[in-house]
């Protein structure tokens, strides 16, 4: 066991984490001012985006770029600050550092070097939508972002059909519709769910409903701005025991492999498959036709 005692390692410089709003600027905390301004650097994602948020608040502090790209060389450059007795603050483009944002890796290397890490809370957008959801909070599990690849993303989402955890994804605009036909041919057309859309902007937005009501909604409207997902956990976990022989199938290959099987014409394989997975038939049926 290691105790770090915040307050008592004045020595070196200590790695602040600091959260910034995510929309709205009135989120912005007394204390994330107060450590940003008087911080040595703040390490940002993207300067661009960090100096708009310092203009608004009054704060000078010289900026150092730390992204995804160049975690090794900043992040040893930012240690060596921290070494020299310097304060760095690091925060994202918007919410918590390290949760779907660079800052993991740097907080792992300042304490592996002994150096103090200090949380300074902040907004944070799957607990916010998690909050207005409605849906049980806990127990709940933050995935984030699910992989780009189909493949990948379907045996990510066949482990997570069996959670019973209210599960919170991230997704960009571009890319929701297809979440959302990857969600309901995992998990089924019946589970809540809730998008929270543009949290705490102008146009926020909880769409509430079942998944298929969200593919519903997802074809016939136009998908702008942020979106975070709240999905109900499994609640047949008990039911569930055995898995069932076609759950590793996509909805397209169970309907090909029942035609195949039982020689049975698409349509008709189309309505059993649907009943079997508790789909409604147009979400089959374009699987097997469109997708
Ligand atoms: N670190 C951030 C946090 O603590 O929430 C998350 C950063 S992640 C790169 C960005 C994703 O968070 C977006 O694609 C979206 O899924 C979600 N997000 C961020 N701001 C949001 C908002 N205002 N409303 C809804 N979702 C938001």
């Amino acid at each position: 066991m290691t105790s770090q005692k915040s307050a008592e390692m004045t020595e070196a410089g200590k790695l602040f984490i600091v959260g910034t709003p995510i929309g709205n600027l009135e989120d912005m905390t007394y204390r994330a001012i107060r450590i940003l301004q008087e911080a040595d650097f703040i390490a940002a994602e993207d300067t661009r985006n960090t100096i708009k948020l310092c203009n608004h608040f009054d704060i000078h502090t010289p900026m150092i770029s730390y992204h995804e790209h160049n975690t090794r060389v900043a992040g040893e450059k930012i240690i060596e600050h921290l070494q020299n007795g310097k304060d760095v603050a690091i925060v994202s483009d918007a919410g918590m550092p390290c949760i779907s944002d660079p800052g993991a890796d740097l907080v792992e290397l300042a304490i592996e070097r002994g150096l103090a890490v200090v949380p300074v809370p902040g907004p944070n957008a799957a607990v916010t939508a998690l909050v207005a959801s409605g849906i049980t909070p806990q127990p709940f599990l933050f995935w984030g972002f699910l992989p780009r690849q189909k493949k990948e993303q379907k045996e990510q989402l066949a482990k997570l059909q069996r959670y019973e955890e209210t599960l919170l994804f991230y997704e960009a605009p571009h890319r929701l519709k297809q979440t959302l036909k990857a969600l309901v041919e995992q998990f089924g057309g019946e589970r809540k769910i809730v998008m929270a859309r543009e949290l705490t902007k102008r146009f926020e937005e909880l769409l509430r409903g079942t998944l298929e009501e969200a593919v519903e909604w997802a074809e016939t409207n136009e998908i702008k701005g942020e979106f975070c997902l709240v999905v109900e956990g499994n609640q047949h976990v008990q039911e569930e025991q055995v898995d069932f022989w076609w759950s590793d199938l996509t909805v397209k290959e169970h309907v090909e492999h029942i035609m195949e099987r039982r020689e049975m014409r698409s349509k008709d394989a189309i309505r059993e498959v649907a009943e079997t997975r508790e789909l409604s038939k147009r979400i089959v049926y374009q699987a097997y036709h469109v997708d």
